[in-house]
Protein backbone atom coordinates (compact mmCIF):
# COMPACT_ATOMS: atom_id res chain seq x y z
CA UNK A 1 0.00 0.00 0.00
CA UNK A 2 1.54 3.02 -0.70
CA UNK A 3 1.53 6.12 1.29
CA UNK A 4 0.58 9.83 -0.28
CA UNK A 5 1.43 13.14 1.49
CA UNK A 6 -1.61 14.66 0.38
CA UNK A 7 -5.16 12.70 0.45
CA UNK A 8 -8.21 14.64 -1.10
CA UNK A 9 -11.66 13.66 -0.80
CA UNK A 10 -13.76 14.63 -3.88
CA UNK A 11 -12.45 16.11 -7.24
CA UNK A 12 -14.54 19.18 -7.31
CA UNK A 13 -13.00 22.17 -8.41
CA UNK A 14 -12.08 22.53 -4.76
CA UNK A 15 -10.19 19.49 -4.78
CA UNK A 16 -8.59 19.65 -8.05
CA UNK A 17 -7.24 22.89 -7.44
CA UNK A 18 -5.78 21.79 -3.97
CA UNK A 19 -4.40 19.13 -6.00
CA UNK A 20 -2.78 21.49 -8.21
CA UNK A 21 -1.11 23.85 -6.05
CA UNK A 22 0.11 20.95 -3.79
CA UNK A 23 1.22 18.87 -6.32
CA UNK A 24 3.07 21.72 -7.83
CA UNK A 25 4.47 22.51 -4.97
CA UNK A 26 6.27 18.51 -4.67
CA UNK A 27 3.59 17.27 -2.57
CA UNK A 28 2.57 13.06 -3.46
CA UNK A 29 -1.29 13.78 -3.92
CA UNK A 30 -4.25 11.28 -4.33
CA UNK A 31 -7.59 12.26 -5.33
CA UNK A 32 -10.76 9.79 -4.54
CA UNK A 33 -13.75 10.71 -6.33
CA UNK A 34 -16.86 8.81 -5.49
CA UNK A 35 -18.46 8.86 -9.38
CA UNK A 36 -17.44 7.78 -12.44
CA UNK A 37 -16.02 10.88 -13.67
CA UNK A 38 -14.46 13.86 -11.90
CA UNK A 39 -15.64 17.71 -11.57
CA UNK A 40 -18.22 17.83 -9.14
CA UNK A 41 -20.45 20.37 -10.55
CA UNK A 42 -17.49 21.34 -12.91
CA UNK A 43 -18.06 17.94 -14.87
CA UNK A 44 -20.04 18.15 -18.48
CA UNK A 45 -22.22 15.09 -19.23
CA UNK A 46 -23.52 13.60 -22.97
CA UNK A 47 -26.64 13.39 -24.41
CA UNK A 48 -27.94 13.47 -27.83
CA UNK A 49 -24.17 13.72 -28.69
CA UNK A 50 -23.42 16.93 -26.82
CA UNK A 51 -21.54 17.91 -23.77
CA UNK A 52 -24.45 19.32 -21.62
CA UNK A 53 -22.74 21.15 -18.82
CA UNK A 54 -23.74 21.36 -15.11
CA UNK A 55 -22.67 23.45 -12.98
CA UNK A 56 -20.42 25.99 -14.99
CA UNK A 57 -22.26 29.13 -17.26
CA UNK A 58 -19.65 32.15 -16.95
CA UNK A 59 -17.26 33.76 -14.42
CA UNK A 60 -16.10 36.64 -13.85
CA UNK A 61 -12.79 38.66 -13.23
CA UNK A 62 -10.40 36.56 -15.72
CA UNK A 63 -9.33 39.66 -17.35
CA UNK A 64 -5.97 40.85 -17.10
CA UNK A 65 -5.73 43.08 -13.49
CA UNK A 66 -9.02 41.56 -12.32
CA UNK A 67 -9.38 39.70 -9.36
CA UNK A 68 -9.14 35.98 -10.54
CA UNK A 69 -6.75 36.57 -13.31
CA UNK A 70 -3.43 35.51 -11.35
CA UNK A 71 -4.83 32.62 -10.02
CA UNK A 72 -6.68 31.64 -13.02
CA UNK A 73 -2.71 32.02 -14.36
CA UNK A 74 -0.79 29.86 -12.17
CA UNK A 75 -3.23 27.23 -12.80
CA UNK A 76 -3.03 27.25 -16.43
CA UNK A 77 -6.95 27.81 -16.79
CA UNK A 78 -6.44 31.41 -18.44
CA UNK A 79 -5.15 29.59 -21.53
CA UNK A 80 -8.51 27.58 -22.34
CA UNK A 81 -10.63 28.80 -25.11
CA UNK A 82 -12.83 32.36 -23.48
CA UNK A 83 -15.11 33.67 -25.01
CA UNK A 84 -15.45 37.39 -23.55
CA UNK A 85 -18.75 38.04 -22.89
CA UNK A 86 -20.83 41.66 -24.25
CA UNK A 87 -18.94 44.39 -22.63
CA UNK A 88 -22.11 46.67 -23.39
CA UNK A 89 -24.11 44.00 -21.48
CA UNK A 90 -23.02 40.91 -20.34
CA UNK A 91 -26.07 40.27 -18.17
CA UNK A 92 -29.65 41.41 -19.68
CA UNK A 93 -32.49 41.24 -17.23
CA UNK A 94 -35.88 41.25 -18.68
CA UNK A 95 -38.72 42.33 -16.13
CA UNK A 96 -41.90 42.30 -17.11
CA UNK A 97 -42.14 44.34 -20.43
CA UNK A 98 -38.47 45.80 -19.65
CA UNK A 99 -34.15 44.87 -20.05
CA UNK A 100 -31.86 46.02 -18.74
CA UNK A 101 -28.43 45.84 -18.98
CA UNK A 102 -25.34 45.36 -16.92
CA UNK A 103 -21.96 46.90 -18.35
CA UNK A 104 -18.77 45.56 -18.00
CA UNK A 105 -16.42 48.11 -15.87
CA UNK A 106 -17.40 49.73 -12.65
CA UNK A 107 -18.64 53.11 -14.47
CA UNK A 108 -19.77 51.72 -17.65
CA UNK A 109 -21.90 50.10 -15.18
CA UNK A 110 -22.76 52.37 -13.18
CA UNK A 111 -23.36 55.02 -16.71
CA UNK A 112 -25.76 52.25 -18.43
CA UNK A 113 -27.91 52.31 -15.32
CA UNK A 114 -27.75 55.83 -14.43
CA UNK A 115 -29.56 56.47 -18.00
CA UNK A 116 -32.41 54.54 -16.91
CA UNK A 117 -32.36 55.40 -13.13
CA UNK A 118 -31.09 59.00 -13.14
CA UNK A 119 -32.01 59.72 -9.56
CA UNK A 120 -30.26 56.78 -8.42
CA UNK A 121 -26.75 57.95 -10.16
CA UNK A 122 -25.32 58.58 -6.33
CA UNK A 123 -26.52 55.17 -4.99
CA UNK A 124 -25.11 53.27 -8.22
CA UNK A 125 -21.63 55.04 -7.68
CA UNK A 126 -21.61 54.23 -4.11
CA UNK A 127 -22.58 50.27 -5.18
CA UNK A 128 -20.14 50.57 -7.50
CA UNK A 129 -17.22 51.57 -4.91
CA UNK A 130 -18.08 49.10 -2.07
CA UNK A 131 -18.04 46.38 -4.71
CA UNK A 132 -14.64 47.69 -5.86
CA UNK A 133 -13.12 47.43 -2.36
CA UNK A 134 -14.74 44.21 -1.53
CA UNK A 135 -12.97 42.74 -5.11
CA UNK A 136 -9.58 44.25 -3.80
CA UNK A 137 -9.84 42.21 -0.48
CA UNK A 138 -11.02 38.99 -2.16
CA UNK A 139 -7.63 36.97 -1.10
CA UNK A 140 -6.88 39.28 2.24
CA UNK A 141 -8.06 36.09 4.68
CA UNK A 142 -4.14 35.17 3.37
CA UNK A 143 -2.05 38.02 3.31
CA UNK A 144 0.98 37.72 5.18
CA UNK A 145 1.65 39.84 8.16
CA UNK A 146 -1.87 41.45 7.70
CA UNK A 147 -3.89 41.73 11.25
CA UNK A 148 -7.45 41.92 8.99
CA UNK A 149 -9.86 39.48 11.20
CA UNK A 150 -11.64 37.83 8.09
CA UNK A 151 -14.66 36.43 9.72
CA UNK A 152 -15.45 39.41 11.52
CA UNK A 153 -15.39 42.06 8.27
CA UNK A 154 -18.49 44.41 8.47
CA UNK A 155 -19.74 43.05 5.44
CA UNK A 156 -20.02 39.63 6.14
CA UNK A 157 -22.08 40.79 9.16
CA UNK A 158 -24.55 43.21 6.89
CA UNK A 159 -27.74 42.63 5.60
CA UNK A 160 -27.33 42.61 1.46
CA UNK A 161 -31.33 43.25 1.19
CA UNK A 162 -30.59 46.40 4.30
CA UNK A 163 -27.99 47.78 2.43
CA UNK A 164 -30.28 47.59 -1.30
CA UNK A 165 -32.91 49.28 0.49
CA UNK A 166 -30.68 52.16 2.06
CA UNK A 167 -29.09 52.66 -1.11
CA UNK A 168 -31.61 52.87 -3.38
CA UNK A 169 -35.18 53.93 -3.39
CA UNK A 170 -36.24 52.83 -6.51
CA UNK A 171 -37.69 49.33 -6.05
CA UNK A 172 -37.45 48.50 -9.78
CA UNK A 173 -33.46 49.08 -9.59
CA UNK A 174 -32.73 47.11 -6.44
CA UNK A 175 -35.20 44.05 -8.58
CA UNK A 176 -32.89 44.98 -11.26
CA UNK A 177 -29.82 44.84 -9.76
CA UNK A 178 -30.38 41.58 -7.72
CA UNK A 179 -32.17 40.18 -10.86
CA UNK A 180 -28.83 38.38 -12.17
CA UNK A 181 -28.55 36.81 -8.68
CA UNK A 182 -30.34 33.65 -9.15
CA UNK A 183 -26.47 32.30 -9.47
CA UNK A 184 -26.74 32.67 -5.72
CA UNK A 185 -29.58 32.37 -3.22
CA UNK A 186 -31.11 35.38 -2.54
CA UNK A 187 -32.46 35.16 0.76
CA UNK A 188 -33.80 38.48 2.56
CA UNK A 189 -33.39 36.78 6.15
CA UNK A 190 -29.44 35.62 5.29
CA UNK A 191 -27.63 36.52 2.60
CA UNK A 192 -24.37 38.66 3.43
CA UNK A 193 -23.37 41.94 2.06
CA UNK A 194 -20.09 40.37 1.37
CA UNK A 195 -21.20 37.66 -0.78
CA UNK A 196 -23.29 39.73 -2.99
CA UNK A 197 -21.08 42.45 -3.48
CA UNK A 198 -17.79 40.28 -4.26
CA UNK A 199 -19.70 37.96 -6.64
CA UNK A 200 -21.17 40.61 -8.49
CA UNK A 201 -17.70 42.63 -8.50
CA UNK A 202 -16.07 39.54 -10.28
CA UNK A 203 -18.51 39.68 -13.07
CA UNK A 204 -18.76 43.22 -13.49
CA UNK A 205 -14.85 43.65 -13.80
CA UNK A 206 -15.40 40.68 -17.08
CA UNK A 207 -17.37 37.86 -17.76
CA UNK A 208 -16.97 35.31 -20.07
CA UNK A 209 -17.88 31.99 -20.69
CA UNK A 210 -16.02 28.97 -22.28
CA UNK A 211 -15.97 28.10 -26.11
CA UNK A 212 -16.40 24.51 -25.10
CA UNK A 213 -17.99 23.02 -21.69
CA UNK A 214 -16.90 22.20 -18.37
CA UNK A 215 -14.81 19.07 -18.67
CA UNK A 216 -12.35 21.50 -20.43
CA UNK A 217 -11.82 22.89 -17.17
CA UNK A 218 -11.41 19.58 -15.27
CA UNK A 219 -9.15 18.04 -17.98
CA UNK A 220 -7.11 21.17 -18.03
CA UNK A 221 -6.44 20.83 -13.95
CA UNK A 222 -6.31 16.83 -13.99
CA UNK A 223 -3.95 17.22 -17.01
CA UNK A 224 -1.25 19.01 -14.94
CA UNK A 225 -2.04 17.42 -11.46
CA UNK A 226 -1.04 14.19 -13.38
CA UNK A 227 2.16 15.78 -14.65
CA UNK A 228 2.81 16.49 -11.15
CA UNK A 229 2.82 13.16 -10.06
CA UNK A 230 -0.44 13.28 -8.74
CA UNK A 231 -3.39 10.47 -9.15
CA UNK A 232 -6.82 10.09 -9.56
CA UNK A 233 -8.74 7.44 -8.66
CA UNK A 234 -12.55 7.58 -9.76
CA UNK A 235 -15.28 4.85 -8.41
CA UNK A 236 -13.80 5.21 -5.01
CA UNK A 237 -16.23 6.50 -2.71
CA UNK A 238 -14.09 7.51 0.45
CA UNK A 239 -16.38 5.78 3.33
CA UNK A 240 -14.25 5.79 6.35
CA UNK A 241 -11.73 8.20 7.24
CA UNK A 242 -9.33 6.82 10.05
CA UNK A 243 -7.70 8.31 13.01
CA UNK A 244 -5.42 6.97 15.17
CA UNK A 245 -3.77 8.90 18.10
CA UNK A 246 -5.49 11.88 17.30
CA UNK A 247 -4.77 11.94 13.79
CA UNK A 248 -6.18 10.48 10.36
CA UNK A 249 -4.07 8.19 8.86
CA UNK A 250 -6.07 6.67 6.34
CA UNK A 251 -8.90 6.57 3.93
CA UNK A 252 -11.02 3.60 3.63
CA UNK A 253 -12.91 3.20 0.05
CA UNK A 254 -16.17 1.43 -1.25
CA UNK A 255 -13.51 -0.49 -3.98
CA UNK A 256 -12.32 -2.20 -0.97
CA UNK A 257 -9.02 -0.13 -0.90
CA UNK A 258 -7.40 1.81 1.74
CA UNK A 259 -5.41 4.50 0.88
CA UNK A 260 -2.83 5.84 3.89
CA UNK A 261 -2.07 9.66 3.94
CA UNK A 262 -0.45 12.51 6.07
CA UNK A 263 -2.60 14.93 5.38
CA UNK A 264 -6.45 15.36 4.37
CA UNK A 265 -8.42 17.36 2.71
CA UNK A 266 -12.18 16.95 2.30
CA UNK A 267 -13.80 18.82 -0.49
CA UNK A 268 -16.94 16.76 0.04
CA UNK A 269 -19.69 18.87 2.19
CA UNK A 270 -18.57 19.52 5.77
CA UNK A 271 -21.49 17.48 7.07
CA UNK A 272 -20.54 14.10 4.71
CA UNK A 273 -16.90 14.90 5.99
CA UNK A 274 -17.74 14.65 9.84
CA UNK A 275 -20.14 11.76 8.81
CA UNK A 276 -17.03 9.88 7.75
CA UNK A 277 -14.64 10.65 10.49
CA UNK A 278 -17.05 7.36 12.72
CA UNK A 279 -14.37 7.77 15.41
CA UNK A 280 -12.81 10.35 16.81
CA UNK A 281 -10.66 11.82 19.94
CA UNK A 282 -10.68 15.16 18.05
CA UNK A 283 -14.17 15.35 16.71
CA UNK A 284 -16.34 16.26 19.33
CA UNK A 285 -20.27 16.43 19.52
CA UNK A 286 -20.09 20.04 19.57
CA UNK A 287 -18.39 20.37 16.27
CA UNK A 288 -20.24 17.64 14.93
CA UNK A 289 -23.46 19.11 15.87
CA UNK A 290 -22.59 22.69 14.74
CA UNK A 291 -21.78 21.55 11.86
CA UNK A 292 -25.03 19.08 11.06
CA UNK A 293 -26.91 22.41 11.91
CA UNK A 294 -25.95 24.26 9.12
CA UNK A 295 -28.86 25.13 6.71
CA UNK A 296 -27.76 25.33 2.85
CA UNK A 297 -28.50 27.37 -0.44
CA UNK A 298 -31.32 26.32 -2.85
CA UNK A 299 -30.74 23.56 -5.53
CA UNK A 300 -31.60 24.03 -9.27
CA UNK A 301 -33.67 22.80 -12.05
CA UNK A 302 -31.96 22.81 -15.43
CA UNK A 303 -33.02 22.25 -18.81
CA UNK A 304 -30.51 22.21 -21.59
CA UNK A 305 -32.14 22.40 -24.88
CA UNK A 306 -30.59 20.91 -27.73
CA UNK A 307 -31.36 22.85 -31.13
CA UNK A 308 -32.64 22.32 -34.61
CA UNK A 309 -29.70 23.80 -36.99
CA UNK A 310 -30.09 27.02 -37.75
CA UNK A 311 -32.86 28.28 -35.66
CA UNK A 312 -31.23 30.64 -33.95
CA UNK A 313 -28.27 33.28 -34.02
CA UNK A 314 -25.83 32.49 -30.93
CA UNK A 315 -26.28 35.63 -28.63
CA UNK A 316 -23.21 36.87 -26.54
CA UNK A 317 -24.98 37.35 -22.92
CA UNK A 318 -26.84 35.98 -20.27
CA UNK A 319 -30.29 36.47 -20.59
CA UNK A 320 -32.36 36.44 -17.21
CA UNK A 321 -36.11 36.62 -17.25
CA UNK A 322 -38.67 37.81 -14.33
CA UNK A 323 -42.55 37.94 -14.99
CA UNK A 324 -42.86 40.32 -12.02
CA UNK A 325 -40.26 42.73 -10.50
CA UNK A 326 -40.33 40.31 -7.28
CA UNK A 327 -36.72 39.01 -7.33
CA UNK A 328 -36.03 38.16 -3.93
CA UNK A 329 -39.62 35.89 -3.42
CA UNK A 330 -40.61 34.51 -7.23
CA UNK A 331 -38.67 31.06 -6.62
CA UNK A 332 -40.78 30.52 -3.23
CA UNK A 333 -44.38 30.97 -4.87
CA UNK A 334 -46.08 27.78 -6.13
CA UNK A 335 -47.12 28.48 -9.48
CA UNK A 336 -45.75 28.39 -12.87
CA UNK A 337 -41.87 29.09 -13.29
CA UNK A 338 -41.61 32.95 -12.98
CA UNK A 339 -37.86 33.55 -13.22
CA UNK A 340 -35.49 31.88 -15.30
CA UNK A 341 -31.78 32.29 -16.44
CA UNK A 342 -30.97 31.78 -20.19
CA UNK A 343 -27.22 30.92 -21.33
CA UNK A 344 -26.23 30.16 -24.77
CA UNK A 345 -23.42 27.77 -25.45
CA UNK A 346 -20.79 29.55 -27.63
CA UNK A 347 -21.35 27.76 -31.69
CA UNK A 348 -18.07 25.16 -32.46
CA UNK A 349 -17.98 27.10 -35.50
CA UNK A 350 -20.37 29.66 -37.47
CA UNK A 351 -22.84 31.31 -35.25
CA UNK A 352 -25.91 29.09 -35.12
CA UNK A 353 -26.64 28.53 -31.65
CA UNK A 354 -26.81 24.64 -30.80
CA UNK A 355 -27.03 24.72 -26.97
CA UNK A 356 -29.33 26.69 -24.70
CA UNK A 357 -29.02 26.01 -20.72
CA UNK A 358 -32.62 27.67 -18.83
CA UNK A 359 -31.77 27.87 -15.40
CA UNK A 360 -34.53 27.86 -12.25
CA UNK A 361 -34.23 27.86 -8.41
CA UNK A 362 -36.35 24.77 -6.91
CA UNK A 363 -36.56 24.10 -3.78
CA UNK A 364 -36.22 21.51 -1.42
CA UNK A 365 -39.87 21.24 -0.48
CA UNK A 366 -41.32 20.66 -4.12
CA UNK A 367 -39.29 17.84 -4.76
CA UNK A 368 -38.59 16.03 -1.32
CA UNK A 369 -41.43 13.24 -1.86
CA UNK A 370 -39.14 11.64 -4.23
CA UNK A 371 -35.71 12.05 -1.67
CA UNK A 372 -36.36 8.55 -1.35
CA UNK A 373 -35.67 7.40 -5.04
CA UNK A 374 -32.53 7.13 -7.20
CA UNK A 375 -31.34 8.36 -10.28
CA UNK A 376 -33.21 6.82 -13.15
CA UNK A 377 -35.68 5.23 -10.67
CA UNK A 378 -37.86 7.85 -10.06
CA UNK A 379 -41.07 7.26 -11.55
CA UNK A 380 -43.14 8.56 -13.78
CA UNK A 381 -44.77 11.21 -11.63
CA UNK A 382 -40.88 12.37 -11.06
CA UNK A 383 -41.18 12.44 -15.26
CA UNK A 384 -43.84 14.19 -15.44
CA UNK A 385 -42.81 17.08 -12.96
CA UNK A 386 -39.48 17.72 -14.73
CA UNK A 387 -41.22 17.49 -18.10
CA UNK A 388 -43.60 20.59 -16.93
CA UNK A 389 -40.92 22.70 -15.56
CA UNK A 390 -39.17 22.25 -19.08
CA UNK A 391 -42.16 23.58 -20.65
CA UNK A 392 -42.68 26.47 -18.20
CA UNK A 393 -39.14 27.15 -18.57
CA UNK A 394 -39.15 26.91 -21.88
CA UNK A 395 -42.38 28.82 -22.09
CA UNK A 396 -40.89 31.93 -20.33
CA UNK A 397 -37.79 31.93 -22.35
CA UNK A 398 -40.33 32.55 -25.59
CA UNK A 399 -40.54 36.18 -24.03
CA UNK A 400 -37.06 36.94 -25.44
CA UNK A 401 -36.94 33.86 -27.94
CA UNK A 402 -40.30 33.47 -29.94
CA UNK A 403 -41.14 30.49 -31.20
CA UNK A 404 -38.43 28.87 -29.25
CA UNK A 405 -40.41 25.37 -28.74
CA UNK A 406 -40.82 24.45 -32.47
CA UNK A 407 -36.49 24.93 -32.50
CA UNK A 408 -36.08 22.34 -29.60
CA UNK A 409 -34.75 19.09 -31.35
CA UNK A 410 -34.05 17.45 -27.82
CA UNK A 411 -34.05 18.64 -24.29
CA UNK A 412 -32.80 17.23 -20.60
CA UNK A 413 -33.21 17.91 -17.55
CA UNK A 414 -31.69 18.02 -14.14
CA UNK A 415 -33.21 18.70 -10.33
CA UNK A 416 -31.37 19.11 -7.07
CA UNK A 417 -31.97 15.64 -6.47
CA UNK A 418 -29.41 14.58 -9.70
CA UNK A 419 -26.89 16.68 -7.57
CA UNK A 420 -27.62 15.54 -4.37
CA UNK A 421 -27.35 11.71 -5.95
CA UNK A 422 -24.02 12.63 -7.92
CA UNK A 423 -22.12 14.77 -5.27
CA UNK A 424 -23.33 14.09 -2.40
CA UNK A 425 -24.36 17.50 -1.00
CA UNK A 426 -27.23 17.32 1.39
CA UNK A 427 -30.86 18.54 -0.63
CA UNK A 428 -28.59 18.53 -3.67
CA UNK A 429 -28.37 22.61 -2.62
CA UNK A 430 -26.58 24.38 -5.67
CA UNK A 431 -24.20 26.82 -3.32
CA UNK A 432 -23.61 24.81 -0.52
CA UNK A 433 -23.67 26.01 3.08
CA UNK A 434 -26.25 29.08 3.44
CA UNK A 435 -24.06 31.66 5.04
CA UNK A 436 -26.18 34.31 7.50
CA UNK A 437 -24.90 38.00 8.20
CA UNK A 438 -26.79 37.57 11.72
CA UNK A 439 -24.25 34.62 12.49
CA UNK A 440 -21.03 34.88 10.27
CA UNK A 441 -18.66 33.61 13.12
CA UNK A 442 -20.95 29.90 12.47
CA UNK A 443 -22.06 29.97 9.05
CA UNK A 444 -18.43 30.87 7.57
CA UNK A 445 -15.80 27.97 7.81
CA UNK A 446 -12.66 27.46 8.34
CA UNK A 447 -10.29 24.96 6.23
CA UNK A 448 -8.86 23.93 10.35
CA UNK A 449 -10.91 21.08 11.59
CA UNK A 450 -10.62 19.89 15.27
CA UNK A 451 -8.38 17.33 13.76
CA UNK A 452 -5.00 18.74 12.89
CA UNK A 453 -4.33 16.89 9.98
CA UNK A 454 -7.88 17.57 8.10
CA UNK A 455 -8.84 20.18 6.56
CA UNK A 456 -11.82 21.35 4.27
CA UNK A 457 -11.94 22.93 1.42
CA UNK A 458 -14.97 23.73 -1.62
CA UNK A 459 -17.98 26.14 -1.81
CA UNK A 460 -19.24 25.73 1.41
CA UNK A 461 -16.55 27.47 3.41
CA UNK A 462 -16.83 31.00 2.21
CA UNK A 463 -17.90 31.76 -1.33
CA UNK A 464 -19.81 29.27 -3.82
CA UNK A 465 -18.97 29.78 -7.75
CA UNK A 466 -15.32 29.65 -9.52
CA UNK A 467 -14.64 32.29 -7.88
CA UNK A 468 -15.79 31.62 -4.49
CA UNK A 469 -13.98 27.90 -4.66
CA UNK A 470 -10.96 29.40 -6.27
CA UNK A 471 -10.58 31.98 -2.90
CA UNK A 472 -11.61 28.97 -0.64
CA UNK A 473 -8.51 26.81 -2.18
CA UNK A 474 -6.25 29.03 -1.55
CA UNK A 475 -7.35 29.65 2.45
CA UNK A 476 -7.23 25.58 2.22
CA UNK A 477 -3.42 25.20 0.83
CA UNK A 478 -2.31 28.39 2.43
CA UNK A 479 -2.86 26.50 5.77
CA UNK A 480 -0.28 23.64 4.22
CA UNK A 481 2.17 25.94 2.13
CA UNK A 482 1.91 28.68 4.54
CA UNK A 483 -0.03 31.77 3.74
CA UNK A 484 3.40 33.72 2.42
CA UNK A 485 3.50 30.87 -0.70
CA UNK A 486 -0.49 30.92 -1.44
CA UNK A 487 -0.51 34.65 -1.32
CA UNK A 488 2.28 34.72 -4.23
CA UNK A 489 -0.50 32.40 -6.21
CA UNK A 490 -2.70 35.17 -6.29
CA UNK A 491 -0.24 38.21 -6.88
CA UNK A 492 1.85 36.54 -9.89
CA UNK A 493 1.20 38.08 -13.65
C1 LIG B 1 -26.98 24.50 -11.72
C2 LIG B 1 -25.73 25.21 -11.27
C3 LIG B 1 -25.20 26.22 -12.05
C4 LIG B 1 -24.04 26.88 -11.65
N1 LIG B 1 -23.52 27.85 -12.46
C5 LIG B 1 -22.36 28.46 -12.10
C6 LIG B 1 -21.76 29.43 -12.96
O1 LIG B 1 -22.27 29.74 -14.04
N2 LIG B 1 -20.62 30.03 -12.54
C7 LIG B 1 -20.03 29.72 -11.34
O2 LIG B 1 -19.00 30.31 -11.01
N3 LIG B 1 -20.57 28.78 -10.53
C8 LIG B 1 -21.71 28.14 -10.87
N4 LIG B 1 -22.24 27.18 -10.05
C9 LIG B 1 -21.57 26.87 -8.79
C10 LIG B 1 -20.33 25.99 -8.99
O3 LIG B 1 -20.63 24.96 -9.90
C11 LIG B 1 -19.93 25.38 -7.64
O4 LIG B 1 -19.79 26.42 -6.69
C12 LIG B 1 -18.61 24.60 -7.69
O5 LIG B 1 -18.49 23.78 -8.81
C13 LIG B 1 -18.53 23.74 -6.42
O6 LIG B 1 -17.30 23.08 -6.38
P1 LIG B 1 -16.83 22.31 -5.09
O7 LIG B 1 -15.43 21.88 -5.32
O8 LIG B 1 -17.10 23.10 -3.87
O9 LIG B 1 -17.79 21.03 -4.91
P2 LIG B 1 -18.49 19.94 -5.83
O10 LIG B 1 -18.53 20.31 -7.24
O11 LIG B 1 -19.78 19.60 -5.15
O12 LIG B 1 -17.50 18.68 -5.70
C14 LIG B 1 -17.48 17.80 -4.60
C15 LIG B 1 -16.93 16.48 -5.12
O13 LIG B 1 -16.74 15.60 -4.00
C16 LIG B 1 -17.18 14.30 -4.39
N5 LIG B 1 -17.48 13.54 -3.16
C17 LIG B 1 -18.42 13.83 -2.23
N6 LIG B 1 -18.39 12.91 -1.23
C18 LIG B 1 -17.39 12.04 -1.56
C19 LIG B 1 -16.87 10.86 -0.92
N7 LIG B 1 -17.37 10.39 0.24
N8 LIG B 1 -15.85 10.19 -1.53
C20 LIG B 1 -15.33 10.64 -2.71
N9 LIG B 1 -15.81 11.75 -3.36
C21 LIG B 1 -16.81 12.43 -2.78
C22 LIG B 1 -18.39 14.58 -5.27
O14 LIG B 1 -18.71 13.46 -6.08
C23 LIG B 1 -17.88 15.77 -6.08
O15 LIG B 1 -17.17 15.36 -7.23
C24 LIG B 1 -23.39 26.50 -10.43
C25 LIG B 1 -23.91 25.47 -9.66
C26 LIG B 1 -25.07 24.82 -10.06
C27 LIG B 1 -25.60 23.69 -9.21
Amino acid sequence: MSKYDIVIIGSGLGGLQCAYILGKKGYKVLLLERQVQPGGCMQSYKRHGEWLDTGMHYVGGLGEGNCLHSTFKYLGLTDLPWQHLDPTGFDRVTIGDRTFKYAQGHEAFVETLAREFPQERKGLESYAKTMKEVGNHLFDAIKPRDEVDFFTTSLFASSTYDYLHETFKDDLLINVLCGSSLKMELAKETLPLYNFAQANNSFVQGSYRLKGDGNLIVNKLLDSIRSFGGELICNAEVEELIEKEGRLVAARCSNGETYEGNIFISNAHPAVTCDLVKESTKLKKVYRNRIARLENTYGMYTVSVVLKPGQLKYFNWNQYIYKEPNVWDYYKADGPVSGILISCRVPESGDDARILDILTPLPWERIEQWSDTKVGHRGDDYRAMKERLAEECIALAETFIPGLHHMVEAHYSTTPLTYRDYTLTPNGSAYGVRKDYHNPMMTLLSAKTPIPNLYLTGQSLTLHGLLGVTMTSLFTVSEIIGKEEAWKITQTV
